[in-house]
């Protein structure tokens, strides 16, 4: 497997400190061994590669699921939980320019319905993933902001979507909000959850329904055999009629290597508190268990939990070592007391970081890997997957399944490449500065 970053980054490093980690046990995955066979191998379990095997599995498809580590082990099992809108990064205009209005609009619509597919799961499958928030809360950081979500307000609003609610600064106490804000815009869409209760209810629903999971097993190689496909693990091999990639913000270079510089991992880092007491919460401002987010471009997101706990997260270093790692934490912890000046004394129990996928066209990509019949593709959810992910997956394995027309076609066009190749990680300080100066 050659990967961008160093050997640390996909190690136990930036996961160890993950507060998700304690809060529910793992399930005794085995290893894959020996030569399985079945109908579609996927690999990788996140929200992406279960939801797949969950839909596959239950129309009667035999399926493998391989981890390298084991199912939540990625951005699945270490996310801030928010199951909410963004998926892709295009604006309704440019979505629209490229595919036409009616496109754009299936899109955004797309978005809307990946959140019900995850609320849905949750009933289904009767998973309690400590959920709560009515809908996100996006926060001017700047008066100039405010204007801002003043104009998408009006535009959500003549979509007819979300019935969006603006609030000024003068009304933030009045709904729990406290701290440097100059206003805020509230959709009614979206809630928050804690994402190892959900994916290990997906595994579990997965495996109940007939899949095959396995942990400890990355795949090191793909070959081509007969009509199908056969992977490689360390201690064994599954041939399959299909096969799946859905290692997102953890996928390699030479897997496959069409793979090879069509996708962006960029580090994320969050931390969460001890609980935080009423009084401490009071003298915050801060009540509200809404899922909020600010408007610079490299966001702050942010929520208090039904337990107390605080979580709060940003974009994380563009290297990942020891010491970048650490900086990271410093930094995510510097930007929270900035924010939260009343809660300096409040200590952070838990911090961590992992990968985020980005696109070069800034949209998910669910479909075929070009030039390789029976091998497909879901990834690239810019930060925003538990929801697109989640939908993702089940649109791919719809595909998989002979049902074609089902994922939207702003989604389908193949990912390209970004420019450097395997070094293209250099563009990233100078996109990070130019989002800074833009945070001003
Ligand atoms: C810190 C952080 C905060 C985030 N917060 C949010 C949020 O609040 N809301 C939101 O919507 N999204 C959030 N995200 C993004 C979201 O978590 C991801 O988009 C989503 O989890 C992607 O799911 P996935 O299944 O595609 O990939 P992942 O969950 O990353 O899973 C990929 C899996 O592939 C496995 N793998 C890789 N290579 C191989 C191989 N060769 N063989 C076998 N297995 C392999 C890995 O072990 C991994 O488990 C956040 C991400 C991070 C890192």
């Amino acid at each position: 497997m050659r990967h961008i970053f160093g050997a640390y980054a996909y190690g136990a490093g930036p996961r160890t400190g993950c507060w998700w980690d304690e809060t529910a046990p793992l399930p005794d995955w085995p290893a894959a061994e020996g030569a399985l066979k079945a109908d579609v191998v996927v690999i990788g379990g996140g929200f992406t590669g279960l939801n797949a095997a969950l839909t596959l599995a239950q129309a009667g498809t035999d399926v493998v699921v391989l981890d390298a580590m084991y199912p939540g082990w990625g951005a699945s099992g270490r996310n801030g939980g928010f199951c909410c809108l963004g998926g892709g990064r295009r604006s309704f205009k440019s979505l629209a320019a490229e595919f036409g209005p009616q496109a754009a609009h299936d899109f955004f619509a797309t978005e809307r319905a990946s959140i019900d597919h995850v609320g849905a799961l949750l009933d289904r499958f009767s998973i309690d993933a400590d959920r709560h928030s009515n809908g996100e809360t996006k926060l001017a950081h700047t008066k100039s902001r405010l204007q801002e979500l003043e104009r998408e307000a009006d535009e959500i609003a003549t979509e007819g979507w979300d019935n969006p609610v603006v609030t000024g600064p003068a009304d933030l106490p009045g709904i729990g909000i406290g701290g440097n804000f100059h206003g805020a815009l509230t959709v009614r869409t979206g809630f928050a959850l804690n994402p190892r209760k959900y994916v290990l209810g997906l595994a579990a629903a997965a495996a109940g329904a007939g899949a095959r999971i396995f942990a400890q097993s990355p795949v090191t190689g793909t070959k081509k055999t007969g009509n199908g496909w056969t992977v490689s693990t360390p201690a064994g091999t599954v041939t399959a009629d299909a096969v799946l990639i859905a290692t997102n913000g953890y996928s390699s270079e030479d897997l496959p290597d069409w793979l090879s510089a069509r996708y962006m991992p960029a580090q994320s880092t969050v931390l969460v508190t001890r609980p935080i007491t009423a009084e401490e919460q009071a003298a915050q401002g801060w009540t509200t268990d809404q899922m909020c987010y600010d408007t610079r471009r490299l966001l702050h997101y942010f929520r208090l939990m039904p337990d107390g706990r605080f979580l709060f997260g940003m974009r994380g270093g563009i290297r990942s070592t020891p010491g970048a790692e650490a900086q990271a934490r410093a930094r995510t912890r510097r930007d929270f007391d900035r924010m939260f000046p009343q809660w300096a004394g409040v200590s952070s129990t838990h911090s961590w970081s992992g990968f985020v996928c980005l696109a070069r066209r800034l949209m998910p990509f669910v479909g075929a890997v070009p030039g390789s019949a029976g091998m497909y593709a879901a990834m690239a959810y810019h930060g925003n997957g538990v929801a697109m992910g989640s939908l993702s997956g089940h649109l791919m394995a719809r595909q998989i399944l002979g049902h074609d027309d089902e994922v939207p076609v702003t989604m389908r066009r193949p990912l390209t490449r970004f420019p450097f190749g395997r070094f293209r990680r250099v563009v990233m300080p100078a996109a990070y500065a130019s989002y800074a100066l833009a945070d001003l």
